[in-house]
């Protein structure tokens, strides 16, 4: 991973260089901004970029000590995380101990505490001590997608670094360029992902075209519906699979209407899209909107799925 293969964080990558080319580098950072948009190949870009042996502005990527970072065999650099349950002390008094001894082998000692809202308190004050005297020729990077959760005094030690989500005609083209993705896939999935490459990638890797496909088969056009598949679903699944449904109505809408083709999300399936346009009635179209909503915010309070699903299912028959 280099800064080259961020995609789509112009801004802080171009921040974090003009620190390294500087000589700015020390001390806390701390990498704020929705999952799975680049954080931490940021905080690893940047370990190899100050530790690598061929290059200065970005990682080559294929030296020895690019390459050790990148299989997390670097002793200089080590990613601290608990996934999303509590970081104890114990990982940063380890911390403390390691970063006050030389670099084994590189040039910068860099840790990086991911999910670093996980601290607990305890761990967050021993943390607060090493933060306000680093010792030279270190970096301690957070990275947090919930930096509300974080302590103020260890923000109050940290550079910050925004990470912002892509615009969706930005991600589309990031899709299409850089990962050969054909234009309706890209479309499709720019749209589902929030503006986040890691999401969308994740959704791609998952299947989630066909996955779409059968759900809009199963459950839309089939004339005997398969609701139970999609009832056993987690609460999640369902939710995203009733978000999948209200984009699928959606695109009837803006064909009715005749909104313009590049807003049309499902443009694999245009000749249903076209046909259900003239089969729904706005009146029905609005009546599955409310009810998809409904639906939606029903998940949050445990009701039934099955039930919930059946009532949804019975007003996309009746239309
Ligand atoms: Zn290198």
């Amino acid at each position: 991973m280099s800064f080259s293969a961020i995609k789509g964080q112009d801004r802080p990558v171009e921040i974090i260089k003009s620190y390294i080319k500087n000589a700015r580098m020390e001390g806390g950072y701390l990498f704020v901004g929705p999952e799975g948009i680049g954080k931490k190949m940021a905080a690893l870009a940047l370990a190899k970029t100050l530790n690598c042996l061929e290059a200065k502005t970005d990682a080559c990527g294929h030296c020895a000590s690019c390459l050790k970072i990148e299989n997390g065999q670097h002793p200089d650099v080590r990613v601290i995380s608990g996934g999303e349950a509590q970081l104890k002390i114990e990982a940063i008094r380890q911390l403390q101990k390691d970063i006050n001894l030389k670099a084994y082998e590189g040039i910068f000692k860099v840790y990086i505490i991911d999910n670093a809202h996980t601290l607990s308190a305890e761990a967050g004050n021993c943390l607060l001590k090493i933060l306000e005297e680093p010792p030279k020729k270190s970096l301690i990077i957070l990275v947090s997608d919930k930096p509300s959760l974080l302590f103020k005094t260890i923000i109050s030690r940290c550079k910050i670094l925004k990470f912002l989500p892509l615009k969706r005609e930005a991600l589309e083209e990031v899709l299409k360029k850089e990962y050969k993705l054909d234009v309706q896939f890209a479309h499709f999935l720019a749209y589902f992902s929030e503006g986040r490459l890691g999401r969308a990638l994740k959704l791609k890797d998952g299947g989630i075209l066909a996955k779409k496909n059968n759900l809009i088969d199963r459950f839309v056009l089939s004339p005997r519906p398969d609701m139970e598949s999609l009832a056993q679903q987690d609460k999640e699944d369902v939710r995203f699979s009733l978000n999948l449904l209200a984009a699928w109505f959606r695109d009837i809408y803006l064909l009715k209407v005749g909104l313009a083709e590049q807003e049309i999300i499902n443009t694999d399936r245009r000749e249903e899209l076209t046909h259900s346009a003239r089969v729904f009635s706005f009146f029905d179209l609005e009546t599955i909107f409310t009810n998809l909503s409904t639906a939606i915010a029903c998940l949050e309070k445990n009701v039934n799925t099955r039930l919930l699903l059946f009532n949804l299912r019975m007003e996309l028959w009746k239309a």
